[in-house]
């Protein structure tokens, strides 16, 4: 008799798959999604035009005219080539694949509390995962990076700009000692929420030879699609494309991602939407009896509070589902994170709060 304990690795079998709770019936402010949908003309015009594919047949493998465009719009430097991901996430675990070499210790390295696929890739492909804390205030600690780079050699470098879940956005000398002392090293910036922190290293991209930049459509409204997207030079591009499913975006993914192109000013109109309520919800919420707020550049907001096991069991008993980051990190202890989302959510939010903050 053959049973999955015999033939699964051990970790595996260790581990619990990724938790999503689920949010039927509730106002979901705990994967910072953008609440707003497409204007109901565009979607019907993106219906036509998703009603026209040949469904029968595969995808594209390297869709160069979407890729084209894609760089136009991104101001991509035109030396660097982009490859194209099922959600910034299979980027992730791609990179980590082309660069394990088991037995001799290849590691991946990043700040934390950062985002656990970082970490999660490192499991997966046998590479070493060191976590180097960030300040107290979340800011980056310049010198332990430095030192660990030295001490580690990692092969992969996660820079989160801005991170998750701290919001914070890296200092830009900062990440720049980073990258020069890590010579040795790829270092990936990760700008999945771009349009909330209104910065980029894109147009730096082709000034180091050890950087490259990834992106996501997640965080600016279309998480349902999953495209992710990596931009660098072509020694690195051609690599990593190497190991990548030959179809891994689908054509639904594709049109959806070519349309969205024509309508960015839609899209860019709801970050700066949810940019403003950032603000307002940011004043709000620090108002509250013993919250405190931490800058975010996201479009989300990690709160300290008394208790945040007692915030996420009281908003949940509103209806209102946020994420208790506690247990991630010791520097994380009793904070919440909550997406910003339409002025009636977020109001919603801030009436459960009053009655939770006493
Ligand atoms: C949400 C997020 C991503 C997005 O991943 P997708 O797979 O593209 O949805 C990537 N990096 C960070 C830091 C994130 O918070």
């Amino acid at each position: 008799m053959t049973i999955p304990q015999d033939i699964i690795r051990s970790d595996v079998l260790a581990m619990t798959s990724y938790p999503v709770p689920n949010a039927t019936g509730l106002i979901k402010l705990d994967a910072m999604e953008n609440p707003y949908t497409l204007p109901k003309p565009l979607a019907e015009q993106l219906g036509a035009r998703l009603a026209q594919l040949a469904l029968n047949r595969y995808p594209l493998p390297r869709p160069s005219a979407l890729i084209d465009r894609l760089k136009c719009a991104m101001q991509v430097p035109d030396n660097c080539d982009v490859l194209l991901g099922n959600g910034s996430d299979e980027l992730i675990s791609l990179i980590a694949t082309a660069c394990a070499k088991p037995g001799t210790g290849a590691k991946i390295l990043a700040p934390v509390p950062g985002f656990v696929m970082y970490s999660m890739s490192a499991k997966l492909a046998h590479l070493e995962f060191i976590g180097v804390p960030l300040n107290i205030d979340f800011t980056l600690d310049v010198s332990a990076m430095l030192e660990a780079v030295a001490a580690h050699q990692p092969a992969i470098i996660y820079l989160a700009y801005p991170n998750n879940p701290t919001g914070t956005l890296f200092d830009d000398t900062d990440l720049e000692r980073i990258v020069r002392a890590a010579n040795r090293s790829l270092v990936v910036i990760d700008e999945a929420y771009q349009l909330f922190a209104q910065r980029s290293w894109i147009s730096r991209v082709s000034e180091f030879d050890n950087v490259v930049v990834m992106r996501t459509v997640s965080k600016l409204g279309l998480a349902g699609i999953r495209l992710g997207y990596l931009i660098g030079l072509p020694a690195w591009i051609s690599e990593f494309n190497k190991v990548r499913p030959p179809y891994n975006t689908n054509v639904l993914t594709q049109a959806t991602v070519d349309f969205m192109l024509d309508h960015l000013e839609v899209f860019d109109a709801q970050a700066a939407k949810l940019r403003a309520e950032r603000a307002r919800l940011t004043d709000a919420i620090s108002k509250l009896p013993g919250a405190h707020v931490f800058p975010s550049s996201g479009n989300f907001l990690l709160v300290r509070v008394l208790n945040a096991a007692t915030v996420f069991d009281e908003l949940l008993g509103a209806w209102i589902l946020i994420k208790n980051v506690s247990r991630m990190h010791p520097l994380l202890a009793e904070c919440i994170r909550i997406t910003v989302s339409t002025p009636y959510e977020n109001a919603q939010l801030l009436a459960a709060l009053k009655n939770v903050l006493v």
